[in-house]
């Protein structure tokens, strides 16, 4: 390639709102161009790396048995209403409307559609197992999109979606889709941890985030550096089980006023043992008519993160608060399947059904939740624009906790989330009837999971982990090109001119990826240039290295340039 022929626009300073070095640095390389909050173009130089972490992935689900498709952006909302998601959904997944006046979303993932197909394309357990995957563009309406394309509102996913025949399937397909990942993250030559995003009470953790370790990344994880303990925070302290209570009915009216509930607060009142990191409680409040008789009774999850209530409004704001009071401990596992202090995957918890002698009515005012990151996947009600806890705010396991696998000491870093693999059991077979024939003819619900790769956010994680002042430095898997010629004077010199077009073909004709900077540029800005936008390998044609046989390289990452004959260069970049 050469600069003539493709579109380079780097900027000298980072716009001011700026927050996270990768940002500043893939808008002044001109990787990115915003277009409105959560928007991005991806310019010429930013889509080269998009497309090669397109290929990587692609390449590692493949080799995992995984098949590629391509669904639409656009679904109906008849499918969401089927699994319950239109409702539960919540502020963050954009609705239109056709001309008809017909409800669509825009996919902020693709459940119900690959549900709807498994129901119509699979019949028999001959077909299974089977893995779908797709990279589309996703859209969240994000509450506080930043970081760039690290946080944004449209953005590219690669989102897998695994079908079998049982339990003991799915758990295989989970298995496969975590292998591939580590292969994924470790091409990309990151630092990354995989970590329990829940504790899984059904067997084993039936969900795991992979997190590139950065100091800006917006979840903490503990783990312990003397066993594979890793969890994401929220989850680091297992949830005492809370021995269920009254709380007087005078006392929770006077809970704080909506949006305001506390940690300390809900505590206090509830006479709790909430200590640090996420707490959580559960309720339930009567709703009764004119005669005192029960109308209905909502189960709340109250979620503590920090000095947040994550779901505090709908304390504050449940009808019929005079009779609120804590579920007993029958009672919720009745409802959720799950002993309180549980924080698990509750999409494979039962569906909510009716609680003893009380009738449980409005299926949208139910909070259940694990990793209060995973609403979005388990379809929990989000529906109201709930206060998201500040970064600082999960910063509450200590270092030297010890790690509740009893193995050491639990020490704590801050990752961004790439990668999410989830086990989703029947939840959306059973709400869309997604089942096939077994060997007995036999009709069984199917089991999922699905699997998802922000390969967008790859860019923004990569770039906090490779950096200095000069700009980007990315690693040779993924960089917008790998080698770049920068001649002196290349107008100006014939000679110069001649051996940088020499080289530039030679390299081209060995399968690298080499750009050659034909604008004549002045050295120092060339070379600004190129190390903002961190191509690993640099070669410096020269009239003065020419006379003496040699060309000029250097690594990214080296200190100082270091002299190579002209006829060794292939040789000294492989
Ligand atoms: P987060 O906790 O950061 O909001 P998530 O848990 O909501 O992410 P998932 O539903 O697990 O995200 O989606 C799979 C992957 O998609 C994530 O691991 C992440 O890499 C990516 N992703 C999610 N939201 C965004 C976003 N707003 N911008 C860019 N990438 C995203
Ligand atoms: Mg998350
Ligand atoms: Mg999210
Ligand atoms: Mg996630």
């Amino acid at each position: 390639m050469r600069v003539s022929n493709f579109f380079i626009s780097t900027q000298k300073e980072a716009p001011a709102d700026a927050e996270v070095a990768s940002q500043a640095l893939m808008l002044r390389a001109g990787m990115i161009k915003k277009l409105a909050a959560g928007l991005y173009t991806y310019m010429p130089l930013g889509l080269r790396t998009i497309r090669k972490v397109e290929a990587i992935v692609r390449e590692e689900m493949n080799r995992a048995g995984a098949i590629e498709l391509l669904m639409p952006v656009v679904q109906p909302a008849e499918l969401w209403q089927e699994s319950g998601r239109w409702e539960k959904y919540g502020p963050e997944l954009l609705r239109i409307k056709d001309r008809h006046q017909r409800d669509f979303v825009v996919q902020p993932t693709s459940e119900e559609v690959i549900t709807d197909l498994a129901r119509s394309e699979i019949r028999s357990w001959r077909q299974l197992p089977v893995n779908f995957y797709h990279i589309q563009t996703k859209f969240r309406d994000e509450r506080r999109p930043r970081f760039g394309v690290m946080r944004a509102r449209e953005f590219v996913m690669k989102d897998a979606y695994s079908f079998d025949r049982d339990f003991d399937g799915a758990q295989r397909s989970y298995r496969v889709m975590y292998a591939a990942y580590q292969n994924i993250f470790q091409r990309f030559g990151f630092e990354f941890r995989a970590v329990a995003a829940d504790s899984g009470a059904i067997g084993g953790s039936m969900s795991h985030e992979f997190h590139v370790i950065a100091e800006t990344g917006e979840d903490a994880i503990a783990y312990c550096p003397d066993s594979s303990y890793a969890a994401n925070v929220e989850l680091a302290e297992a949830l005492p089980l809370i021995p269920a209570r009254q709380a007087p009915a005078e006392d929770l009216c006077r809970t704080p006023t909506p949006g305001a509930a506390k940690c300390e607060d809900v505590a206090s009142l509830l006479g709790l043992p909430l200590s640090r990191t996420v707490k959580s409680v559960v309720m339930a409040a009567d709703t009764r008519g004119d005669k005192g008789q029960v109308l209905s009774t909502q189960i709340v999850l109250l979620l503590v993160r920090g000095d947040h209530a994550v779901n505090d409004i709908k304390v504050s704001k449940l009808p019929g608060m005079a009779d609120a009071r804590m579920a007993t401990e029958a009672e919720i596992v009745d409802a959720f399947g799950c002993r309180p202090g549980y924080i698990g995957p509750i999409a494979t918890a039962k569906p909510l059904r009716v609680v003893a002698d009380r009738t449980v009515v409005n299926m949208h005012d139910f909070v259940v939740g694990a990793n209060v990151e995973d609403f979005h996947y388990t379809g929990v009600n989000w529906g109201r624009d709930l206060p998201e806890p500040e970064v600082a705010d999960i910063r509450n396991v200590v270092a030297g906790d010890p790690s509740p696998d009893g193995k050491g000491q639990l020490a704590i870093c801050r990752g961004i989330e790439v990668g999410h693999v989830f086990y989703l059991g029947t939840k959306y077979s059973a709400a869309m009837g997604a089942s096939y024939l077994d060997e007995n003819g036999k009709s069984q619900t199917l089991e999922m999971g699905c699997y998802g790769i922000g390969i967008t956010r790859i860019l923004g994680a990569c770039i906090e982990q490779n950096h200095d002042a000069r700009g980007m430095i990315w690693p040779e898997a993924i960089a917008p090109f790998t080698v770049v010629i920068c001649p002196i004077a290349y107008e100006r010199n014939a000679a110069v001119r001649e051996a940088a077009d020499r080289l530039h073909a030679q390299l081209q004709e060995a399968g690298m990826d080499v750009v050659l900077d034909d604008r004549g540029e002045r050295p120092g800005a060339m070379f600004a240039d190129w190390e903002l936008i961190g191509v690993p390998h640099r070669l410096v044609v020269s009239e003065r290295g020419l006379a003496a046989g040699t060309l000029e390289y250097q690594h990214r990452r080296d200190e100082a340039p270091t002299s190579v004959r002209l006829d060794g260069v292939l040789a000294h970049l492989r």
